[in-house]
């Protein structure tokens, strides 16, 4: 029997990402190629059309061996019909995207959410393999947060669970991108704790080693953050313990609701400076959560790094089409 492999595209807001792989030889070709959402939503499924060929043609493999393609979208999805409800970074609303990309390419195409799919990596092949229900949890330019209960993604009964960035932490806090206030996310993301580092360099006139990033304008990556943190930046330190104790408090908060085996933090504040962060999360939850739900649960940092949604294109494989890749 042929081996088979599938093609993983993430469809981020800045680049298309596509690699194959499958769960014996891990990835063993990548692609990518810039977004482009101007020229509207036909093109941009002919550029993914072209990066998934694009990359099998690197593989080396037949168009037998691949089995399926499968897409990360940032946004909400219908897995079941292979329709996008809304993805508003890539300026897509109810789109056929499975049916439409089907005309294209001669392979069978599966959807589902990016965080989702994270989460069905870090489960299927990351720290989460033993887990039986588990909560990941992405912190970057946002938050987001996927539900595995009993072994398989929760997905809701709108496709929308897992939203874990808007759950309201604060009253009338600051203004989130989804248009309300006080989430989660525009509370404890990167994106938050650079407001707010920007507040106190700006406004408040505190020192920080970023004033002169902030000064010219320029965007502040967790790289930068990590910077601040080595050279022991009280501004930087004082923002990001802030943000850390909310996400202990969340997490606490959704422990008690859930009662989690594991709980995996995965994105890119988590991978830059997870050896500072961690220890923070751990003592705030370990100070909101109820005894009994705490008791063996297993706070982590994921290691598969951007590679967890790439992978849980597998599990979303082995759901949709019954073969283990
Ligand atoms: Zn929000």
């Amino acid at each position: 029997m042929q081996e088979k492999y599938i093609v993983s595209v993430d469809m981020g807001g800045t680049k298309i990402l596509a690699s194959v792989l499958n769960s014996k030889r891990g990835i063993i070709a990548r692609q990518k190629k810039p977004t482009n959402i101007t020229s509207g939503t036909k093109i941009y499924v002919k550029d993914i059309a072209e990066i998934v060929k694009k990359v099998v043609a690197a593989s080396k493999l037949k168009r037998e061996n691949i089995a399926a393609v499968c897409l990360g979208v940032p946004g909400s999805v219908n897995p079941v019909t292979g329709i996008i409800g809304h993805a508003p970074n890539l300026g897509i609303r109810n789109y056929k995207m499975k049916s439409e990309l089907e005309k294209l390419i001669p392979y069978p195409v599966l959807l589902e959410n990016d965080v989702n799919l994270g989460a069905l990596g870090v489960k299927s092949y990351g720290v989460g393999k033993k887990s039986v229900n588990m909560l990941a949890v992405f912190v970057g330019t946002g938050i987001g947060g996927g539900i595995i209960i009993n072994g398989k993604i929760y997905r809701g009964f709108n496709f929308v669970a897992g939203e874990i960035g808007h759950m309201l932490v604060q009253k009338n806090g600051p203004k989130c991108g989804c248009g309300k206030k006080g989430c989660f996310e525009a509370l404890a993301s990167r994106t938050a704790i650079v407001n707010n580092i920007i507040y106190d360099v700006k406004k408040l006139k505190k020192k920080s080693v970023l004033a002169d990033l902030i000064k010219s304008n320029q965007r502040i990556k967790s790289g930068s953050l990590k910077n601040a943190i080595d050279k022991k930046d009280k501004v930087v330190i004082s923002r990001i313990t802030e943000a850390c104790e909310t996400i202990g408090d969340v997490l606490g908060s959704v422990c008690n609701l859930m009662n989690f085996d594991m709980i995996v933090l995965g994105g890119g504040v988590i991978e830059a400076l997870g050896d500072f962060i961690m220890p923070i999360i751990k003592e705030e939850f370990h100070n909101h959560v109820f005894d009994a739900a705490e008791k063996g649960v297993k706070i982590v940092a994921s290691k598969l790094g951007d590679d967890a949604a790439i992978y849980g294109g597998l599990a979303l494989a082995e759901e949709f089409l019954g073969v283990k890749i």
